[in-house]
């Protein structure tokens, strides 16, 4: 590392050293090579831009979505002594004249850039003539069409790099392989990248998950235990967060709650009252997330299950920034598990996106359903290994497990022998030997499966039903509602030729167990 990297992180920036994965970005990106940084929100992806930007000669482009963000690394790095600006929308027009100035006398050395700006003829002849070195993308999982953070003008970059023909540091927070290979083939267009992955692991936050029986119990629980403490509630819908909000002011919270299908100006109000106060609770959609910058947020909780595991992981990533211990909780049943299928089987994307989208998911329920320490769970699928870290749910009292393969076998023959057109209520009356009217007139109490699952009772069937949906054995139908169809993975088990375990904890009498940790 050259020392001059180091005596900028010290004189400009005030730190001492730096944090995981830093050092090795910032000598790459200084030698001029072309870099895609994945590192997690907070993890200090900026100095890996701003520093080689400062060892060098002339003046590095970055590229933001987020123009108050943008905004306050500029004031940041002007407190500091760094010649940095801005060009975005909200300038003033003298802002713009010094920047201007700035680039045209060759002292300044960040320039900040909302992507809109690359449509502009003339800011494109104004980086024709400036002497940039560098082109830095931030958030550059924006230029993925299939992301939700799409944003069509991050596809002029690439026309940026050509032009410039200058090195180009991509930086994002999304690890996944899709996201990735869009963002090399549309940013560095056959120039490829070195990749960096590291840093993802966030030990000062605590990970749980419960099996959810009475959501609203729950989190009030959940929320009474962390009183007076910063904590965002997520929700999958925006009637949702209103009720909940409501539920929590009731149980004397601060709690508000937050959505896209608010006036922007009440959104804005939401977020200065939680930067600004101290224990406020923020009920929200994942409307609420990108370019919340507080530090001191204590808790995330997931009233419904997000939609893969990178979501999760970024929504809970927002606790804790400050390093001091946060905690989290995150509700999933098997409706969730239905809604999240349903979404992307609903969706518009094609066959192999949605294959890829079950596949994230799966990720997420994997987690939901862990055996073993849920770090090692999560980390593992950022590509880092880890050893039991004793800061989750498993580590504080690890689960109890169980030899499941007859009982998934009984239930999924139960599936197959009628038609895989009943959803788990129907199979469980078959394999308990329920013998309903409807099930008398399908003739179901002749099958060969009715009754042979009378060892565990009904609420014991409805955790083994999940559990099989979590491992994906059992998958909704997305051409007929409720029905429960046997997936591939299953086809093993089924055949006796693998073997299953699953959590006895997690079937047995739900109710008593404790839910929350105090
Ligand atoms: P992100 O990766 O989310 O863009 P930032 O670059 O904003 O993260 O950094 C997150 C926080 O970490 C900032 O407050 C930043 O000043 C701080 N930070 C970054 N690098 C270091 C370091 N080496 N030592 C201490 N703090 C750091
Ligand atoms: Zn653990």
């Amino acid at each position: 590392m050259a020392p001059a990297a180091t005596a900028i992180l010290r004189e400009t920036f005030g730190f001492d050293d730096f944090r995981a994965g830093q050092a090795e970005i910032i000598e790459a990106v200084s030698r001029g090579e072309n870099v895609l940084a994945i590192m997690p929100t907070g993890g200090g992806k900026s100095l890996c831009y701003q520093i080689p930007a400062l060892m060098g000669e002339g003046l590095a482009v970055v590229i933001s979505p987020l123009i108050a963000l943008m905004r306050d690394q500029v004031c940041a790095l002007r407190e500091a002594g760094v010649e940095a600006g801005a060009l975005t929308s909200a300038n003033s027009p003298e802002e713009t004249d010094a920047v201007l100035d700035a680039i045209g006398a060759g002292r300044l050395k960040l320039l900040y850039m909302a992507p809109e700006r690359l449509a502009s003829a003339a800011a494109l002849s104004l980086l024709r003539r400036a002497d940039v070195r560098l082109i830095a993308v931030d958030e550059a999982h924006c230029v993925s069409e299939w992301g939700h953070d799409f944003r069509p003008d991050y596809l002029r970059i690439g026309d940026l790099r050509r032009a410039l023909d200058v090195p180009l540091a991509a930086f994002t927070a999304t690890a996944d392989e899709q996201t990735r290979e869009e963002i090399v083939a549309r940013l560095f267009q056959g120039h490829a990248p070195r990749i960096f992955l590291r840093g993802f692991d966030r030990p000062n936050i605590h990970l749980a998950f419960a099996v959810k029986n009475s959501p609203r119990r729950q989190i009030l629980a959940f929320a009474e235990a962390r009183r007076e403490r910063a904590g965002i509630v997520y929700c999958a819908t925006r009637a949702k967060t209103e009720a909940l909000a409501r539920a929590l002011q009731e149980a004397g919270h601060a709690a508000c709650h937050y959505h896209g299908g608010m006036e922007p100006d009440a959104r804005r109000l939401v977020e200065e009252r939680f930067a600004r106060e101290d224990g406020l609770i923020v009920v929200a959609t994942v409307a609420f997330g990108m370019g919340i910058d507080k530090p001191d947020i204590r808790w995330v909780a997931h009233a419904d299950l997000s939609k893969s595991i990178e979501s999760y992981y970024q929504e809970i990533g927002r606790a804790g920034r400050d390093g001091a211990p946060a905690e989290t909780l995150t509700l999933f049943g098997p409706e969730d598990i239905r809604l999240r299928r349903a979404q992307i089987d609903e969706g518009l994307a094609p066959p192999e996106r949605r294959a890829m989208d079950h596949g994230r998911l799966n990720a997420l329920l994997g987690l939901a359903e862990a055996q073993e320490c849920r770090r090692i769970t999560l980390l593992g699928f950022f590509g880092e290994s880890a050893a039991p870290c004793g800061n989750c749910d498993l580590c504080d009292a690890p689960p109890q497990l169980f030899d499941a393969t007859t009982a998934v076998r009984k239930a999924l023959s139960a599936a197959l022998r009628t038609g895989e057109r009943f959803g788990a209520g129907h199979l469980i009356d078959v394999l308990t030997g329920n013998a309903t009217e409807r099930l008398r007139g399908l003739g179901h109490d002749a099958l060969p499966t009715f009754g042979v699952g009378r060892e565990f009772s009904r609420s014991e069937w409805q955790g083994l039903f999940r559990q099989m949906m979590g491992h994906d054995l059992l998958r909704p139908d997305p051409s007929r509602h409720g029905a429960l169809r046997m997936t591939e993975a299953a086809r093993p088990i089924l055949k006796g030729e693998a073997a299953i375990t699953l959590r006895r904890d997690t079937i047995a009498s739900i109710e008593r167990r404790p839910v929350v940790r105090a």
